[in-house]
């Protein structure tokens, strides 16, 4: 393939990009398959991010582009308003099967952003319906990451995401996040720290337990460069919370979907929250689609406030919630993930990627290294300002033939679940390559 076509690029304000200097040397691709990207000019790069962590089967699965077509074919769209279609049931169910035992109803929407703000409203509705209105005010954690919607910006522990919008974000304190010095170069979860949980049992003393509908964390860290939590700290949250009468939310946007090497990371860590979001690998990233998962109970008590009234119990929902095509591409990635054993497949595959990862320790450019499971994050020393190291490295990998997506000074390397060992190694050599080189 050789698609040499310069597009004129003044048109797309492309997001999460700055776009004078894509302008410049731009990155493009072209072309997917199994875990590898071709640029227009026939450049093959491999994927050591799953995209952005959506395509856990790897790229350009059939299964999943017949199904779309199939469904395009018979039903493209379908409204709500009373009217719904066969499919969304079917996918619901499906979903249901793995996940957690007890949090088997399923709300649609169509991003990891709009689940995240359609979980929060769901916890004051819940709040309401029980007679606990007074409940407005959110706890999350610092560097965390639940999406771009009004909600999840007020979530956001990533300052850059919150900072040029003050002023319209909603009542959110944050916690401290998990990673301390100590735990450098931990692989899997860190033995010591599991008492910063107890920021939560603070929050709740400070401004009253009773003004908090509920508490956001995704388990593992994602977006800042995967921080696993200490052993017993997510037990401790869930303490405090059920302490307090406060919802659980785990944002499972990117652990979903046996990153863990359990379907969830709920299970690999045995907590339960009350509400979990996810999206991404919930179609394998073929088209766009989330969903919010929570319990009957919390679901009867929305449905019994609401009366006998002819309204919707819950007033909201997207135009694409439960799309036809994306429940069609959904039902088809669970298969494969339960045809090729992938979750378990990632579980396998863990040892040898991080043996590979935790490789990576003497390199000049590496100061620190986490990973679970079929995620790590590979921390770069300092460069010249914050964000400078991360982005030259990302840079220089991807001209190496390695796409992974840097975040601040950090690499987020997690490679699709039908990576070979031969895969991971190849990757791996480029990353040793790069992060072993002068700047
Ligand atoms: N929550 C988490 C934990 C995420 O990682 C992301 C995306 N990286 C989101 C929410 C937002 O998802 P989306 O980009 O699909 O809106």
């Amino acid at each position: 393939m050789n698609v040499s076509v310069k597009p004129n690029m003044t048109n797309h304000w492309m997001p999460f990009t700055n776009n004078r200097l894509f302008h410049e040397e731009p990155q493009m691709f072209a072309k997917a398959e199994g875990v590898k990207y071709w640029t227009p000019e026939g450049r093959e790069i491999l994927d050591g991010s799953s995209g952005l962590f959506c395509c856990a089967a790897g790229h350009g699965r059939p299964e999943i582009a017949d199904a779309v077509y199939k469904q395009l074919s018979t039903l493209d769209y379908s409204p709500h308003f009373q009217r719904a279609a066969p499919v969304s049931f079917e996918f619901a169910e499906k979903l249901a099967g793995i996940l957690p035992d007890g949090l088997d109803r399923v709300f649609f929407a169509g991003s990891g952003s709009e689940a995240v703000d359609t979980a929060m409203k769901m916890c004051l509705a819940y709040h309401r319906a029980t007679g606990n209105a007074q409940r407005t005010r959110f706890v999350s954690r610092a560097w965390g990451y639940h999406g771009v919607n009004l909600g999840g910006t007020s979530l956001a522990g990533m300052v850059n995401n919150r900072r040029d919008f003050s002023g319209i974000t909603c009542d959110v304190v944050h916690m401290r996040h998990t990673w301390t010095e100590e735990q450098k170069f931990t692989r899997g979860q860190p033995e010591t720290d599991a008492d910063l949980a107890n920021d939560l049992e603070e929050i709740c003393k400070t401004y009253g337990g009773d003004t908090i509908a509920a508490v956001f964390v995704e388990p593992i860290a994602g977006s800042i460069g995967t921080i696993v939590p200490p052993k017993g700290y997510l037990e401790k949250l869930r303490a405090i919370c059920d302490k307090y009468g406060i919802l659980l939310v785990f944002d499972e946007v990117i652990t979903g979907f046996g990153r863990t090497g359990s379907a969830f990371a709920s299970q690999a860590f045995a907590v339960k929250p009350d509400l979990i979001t996810m999206a991404k690998a919930l179609t394998n990233g073929a088209i766009p689609m989330s969903a919010v998962a929570t319990s009957a109970e919390i679901q009867a008590a929305v449905f019994e406030a609401a009366g006998d009234a002819d309204r919707p119990e819950f007033f909201h929902g997207y135009t694409y919630s439960a799309h036809p095509v994306a429940c069609a591409a959904g039902i088809a990635a669970l298969d494969i993930y339960a045809k090729d054993k992938l979750f378990e497949r990632a579980n396998e595959l863990s040892s040898h990627f991080l043996d590979g990862v935790f490789g990576l320790r003497n390199l000049p450019h590496v100061s620190d290294l986490r990973g679970y499971g079929m995620m790590s994050g590979i921390q770069l020393t300092p460069g010249d300002a914050p964000g400078a190291k991360g982005s030259w490295a990302q840079r220089a990998l991807f001209d190496e033939g390695l796409h992974v997506k840097a975040t601040g000074d950090a690499i987020i390397f997690a490679p699709a679940f039908v990576s070979t060992e031969q895969d991971i190694d190849d990757m791996v050599a480029i990353l040793q390559k790069v992060l072993g080189a002068p700047m």
